[in-house]
Formats: C-alpha cells, structure tokens, sequence
C-alpha cells in the first residue's frame, strides 16, 4: 500500500535520532526511504517499521563518506518525485581535543555533517521547489551555538548546518519549501559511546531521550518553527540572541574602519 502523503527520506535511520524520526513519520503514514552503512541494523528498523504502520519502507545501504554511496542518495532524491521530506540526521561527534584528534578521523566527520548534507540538499531542493512542496530537517546541535563546548571540529561542523539552514530559509521563503533546523542538547543515543566520552558520564539531568527530542522538534515542525532546541527552557534567550544577530547585521560593512583601529 503506498502512502498518500508522500515519502521521508532519513539519512542515519538505523538508531537513535534517525530510528526515532522513521518510526514517527511512519506512524504519520509516511512511507519511508531509510540510509545508514549497517544493512542488518536498517533492514531491522525497516521490518518493524512497516510492519508496525503498514507504509512501506526502503533500506538503502549507503556510507555517506564515500562519493559512490552519496552519488546513490543523491540520484533517488532526484529522481524519485514521491519524496516529500528530506532529513539530514546522519552524523558524528567527537570529544577529543584538537591536539589529540585525528585529522583523518575530522576530514570524515566533515564528509558526514557537511558534505552529505550540503550535497543532498543540493539534490532534493530543485524538485522540491518545482513542485512547490517540501520539507528540510536539519539535524544540527547546541554546539552550533557554543562550538567550543566539545571537540572543535564538531562544533564547526554543526555551526555550518545552522548557517546553511538560516541561508536556504531565506532563500526558499515563498517557494512553499519549508526548512527547520533542529538543536538538540545531550541525547541518550550511541553517539556519546562513538564520540569517546559515553553518556554515563554526564550529569543525568542533561540528557534528552531520543524519543522526547524527536517528539518535541515534531511539534516545532508542525508549529512552522525555523530553530528549534528542544531542551532551552526559554524561548526569549534563543530570540534575544537573533535580535542581536540581526541588529548587527546592517553594520557589518563598512568603507572605513571603526574609530577603535585607526592609527593613533
Ligand atoms: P547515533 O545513534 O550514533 O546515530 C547516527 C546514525 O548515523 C546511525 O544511524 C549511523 O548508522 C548513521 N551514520 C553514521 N555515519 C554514517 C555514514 N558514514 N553514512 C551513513 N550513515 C551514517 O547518534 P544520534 O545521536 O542519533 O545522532 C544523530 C544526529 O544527531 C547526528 O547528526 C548528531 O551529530 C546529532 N546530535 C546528537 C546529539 C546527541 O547528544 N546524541 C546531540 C546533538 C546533535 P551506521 O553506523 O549504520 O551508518
């Protein structure tokens, strides 16, 4: 049976967040498009999934490091007209400083919280703007706003998914393309062991269920809401600091420096 609200594609679907994400959309009535690297995990999430709500899903085996498994994401994106969502969840942390981290090891991080979800954004949005429909959910992090609070490179990774979805917003306002980016704060999923530093060690009054935060940026979603970080308590803070962004903004540039670096 196919589903007549149009499929979800989620990148990272085969645990935490991502599984959280397909099981939602599912039970929504969504079909699904599932990516992760571990088959026999996403072919287990994609079995209950369709079993449990009765929309099909499809497991699609793919390392979004690799040109070869990107190039395959990208090409559905562009060719399957059913997609209606695009969620750019896959991804990693890391808790290593910069002097002890491996570059290797940063290069792949960006492949993964960057390159994949730049690339395939590039790749759903012209179908999504020609039918005047559709949805981008970017998973970034809290540490896009305080990049210095884990490992450097993550911090900048997750920086540029926040930068990236103010400038396709802005860019999509009235094509009927909608964009959230969503912040999520510590979150009880595999990510904490892969990162160096498991979740145990964090106060426990920090962390989030990945089931509590997908259900939060869901109804952020479903509110129309461009940011939302489900774990700040006040609202006002996130605002004040936009304002404070966009009071900038006009003063940015200038022909002259400011008073403050002229020669004395
Ligand atoms: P997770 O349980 O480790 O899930 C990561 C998912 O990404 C898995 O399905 C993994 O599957 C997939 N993945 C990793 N590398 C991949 C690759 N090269 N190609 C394709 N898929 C890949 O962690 P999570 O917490 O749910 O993380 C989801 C997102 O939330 C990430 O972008 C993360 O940065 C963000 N986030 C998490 C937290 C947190 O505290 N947990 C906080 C803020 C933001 P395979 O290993 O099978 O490929």
């Amino acid at each position: 049976m196919t589903a007549a609200k149009g499929t979800v594609l989620i990148t990272g679907a085969s645990s935490g967040i991502g599984a959280v994400y397909a099981d939602r959309f599912a039970q929504r009535g969504h079909d699904l498009i599932l990516v992760a690297r571990t088959k026999d995990r996403l072919d287990a999430v994609a079995d209950t999934l369709a079993r449990r709500h009765g929309v099909t899903v499809r497991a699609v085996e793919a390392d979004l490091t690799d040109r070869t498994g990107l190039a395959e994401v990208e090409d559905i994106l562009k060719t399957d007209a059913r997609i209606t969502h695009l969620v750019n969840n896959a991804g990693f942390g890391s808790a290593a400083p910069l002097a002890s981290a491996s570059v290797d090891e940063m290069e792949r991080m960006i492949a993964i919280n960057v390159t994949a979800p730049t690339r395939l954004t590039y790749a759903a949005v012209p179908s999504f703007t020609a039918r005047g429909t559709g949805t981008i959910i970017n998973i970034a992090s809290i540490v896009a706003i305080g990049p210095e609070v884990l490992n450097g490179v993550y911090g900048g990774s997750k920086s540029f998914i926040l930068a990236f979805s103010h400038s396709l917003a802005k860019e999509l306002a009235g094509t009927g393309v909608s964009v959230q980016v969503v912040l999520p704060g510590a979150t009880g999923t595999e990510f904490w062991d892969i990162a160096g530093l498991p979740a145990s060690n964090l106060p426990e009054g920090w962390v989030m269920s990945a089931a509590d935060l997908v259900d939060a940026a869901l109804v952020g979603l479903d509110r129309g809401e461009f940011a939302t970080i489900p774990s700040l308590m006040d609202l006002g803070e996130w605002e004040a600091w936009e304002t404070a962004r966009q009071t900038m903004l006009p003063h940015l540039s200038s022909a002259v420096a400011a008073e403050r670096y002229r020669a004395a």
